[in-house]
């Protein structure tokens, strides 16, 4: 149990649904925490930016060399699994790790954001969402029930409750709907859940028996994953998501709501579909004062390296954005310095590393000219080394994080982290 002194307007903690161990916070500084998650595959440390792998992929990034980044945890998206190679295909292969020899940890969403993404293809009732494939236009129908069946099925550590993300803008009546089937979808959710939990692809197994030689030669020593595995009894945990689109109330009563449905962790959702910035910040803010201390709480699709650091200081504890991942691919690269295009023709000849206080692989060994020569030849490795270094970046932007709060350092130096001055 987590002290009551973390935050003095802590709710009343209700009993812990999962092993006392699943969340610990062992340091806090202002509003962030620093802290541990217990997943079947492995410990993550918390802040803790995790990496979008949409396909079982983290586009053009090998496995080995995510583990040498140091990422915890990656994502995948239910939605597209589902559709390629398909749930039964991956259930059959052993689940996601098995199948994309990724020995740490998953989450999956929940599919309900990118069904909500489609616009015109999906139809919305109080059972679930019809929906058109974006592949071949084939209809299909996600439920709460039929969601936990694909996440239980793909086996990633930490899932989602099915929801609906309430797109922007949107009146008040409008988004109370919303919220209201979101809160009985996650009642739903959780029901299922609770009932098919025992039927994980990895149940029962460690990740240490699937072709053991083989995951510790893939894995770079000194790095977190030397915790897996770990507590092979323990199964998925089911996250609960907040929604309320940007009404300040309406989020707090979807908080409540939501933690009063017991989960062992808590999504803030619907945010980033295009409200300003300013905004974004605000609900999150207002949200988390609502949402229990002693549990992780993860911010959905953000955001920049600025905007991760500061929502870490705000008492974050979990974030993906498909932002590093998707900007190297167009040649965007981020920096202690600021933002890079490298495509830019000053690079051109350009001796220096991309990033002189990096210290990943692509600027320890190429120069900025070779980047933009590559990208302008439309190299494929141009997107490899692009991704690997903004990866890195992202992942040692949280690591300072920690490092600031395990130090007890003010939160204001905490976003000092990133933006250096120039030399
Ligand atoms: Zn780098």
């Amino acid at each position: 149990m987590i002290s009551q002194a973390v935050n003095d307007r802590a709710p009343v903690l209700e009993l812990d649904l999962m092993p006392e161990s699943f969340f610990r916070i062992e340091k806090t500084k202002g509003k962030a925490r620093l802290g541990r998650l217990t997943t079947p595959h492995g410990e993550i440390e918390t802040p803790v930016f995790m990496p979008v792998g949409t396909l079982a992929s983290v586009k053009g990034v090998p496995q080995d060399t995510l583990e040498e980044l140091g990422a915890q945890i990656i994502l995948g998206n239910t939605y597209h699994l589902y559709l390629r190679p398909g749930v039964e295909t991956v259930r059959k292969m052993g689940g996601l790790h098995r199948f994309m020899s990724w020995p740490r940890a998953i989450l999956t969403d929940s599919g309900g954001f990118q069904v909500f993404s489609l616009n015109e293809l999906r139809k919305v009732t109080e059972d679930g969402v019809t929906f058109r494939s974006h592949l071949d236009g084939s209809s299909h129908f996600f439920s709460p029930e039929s969601a936990m069946e694909a996440q239980i099925g793909l086996g990633a550590d930490i899932i989602m409750a099915f929801d609906e993300c309430t797109e922007f803008p949107a009146d008040r009546e409008r988004t109370r709907a919303s919220m209201e089937l979101t809160l009985r979808w996650a009642a739903r959710s959780k029901k299922h859940f609770e009932e098919h939990k025992n039927e994980v692809p990895w149940g029962g197994r460690r990740t240490s028996d699937l072709r053991p030689q083989k995951t510790a030669e893939l894995r770079s020593a000194g790095l977190p994953g030397e915790a897996v595995p770990t507590c092979s009894d323990q199964t998925q945990a089911l996250f609960g998501i907040v929604q309320g689109g940007m009404d300040r109330e309406l989020r707090r009563e979807s908080a409540l709501r939501t933690v009063e449905i017991g989960f062992p962790g808590h999504a803030i959702g619907g945010l980033s579909v295009g409200e300003p910035r300013e905004l974004t910040r605000e609900i999150v803010e207002s949200t988390l004062e609502h949402l229990p201390v002693d549990k992780p709480r993860y911010l959905m699709g953000v955001g920049t390296p600025q905007e991760i650091v500061e929502y870490a200081n705000l008492g974050v504890d979990m974030m993906d954005c498909v932002l590093p991942t998707r900007a190297a691919r167009h040649g965007l690269l981020f920096t202690s310095e600021g933002k890079v295009s490298i495509k830019q023709a000053r690079f051109a000849q350009d001796e220096a590393p991309l990033d002189p206080n990096c210290g990943c692989r692509v600027c320890q060994r190429y120069s900025r000219a070779y980047l933009r020569h590559l990208y302008a030849s439309n190299e494929v490795l141009a997107q490899v080394l692009n991704t690997i270094h903004n990866l890195s970046f992202y992942l040692d932007t949280m690591r300072r994080v920690r490092h600031s709060i395990s130090l007890g350092e003010e939160s204001s130096s905490l976003s000092g982290v990133w933006s250096r001055p120039k030399p």
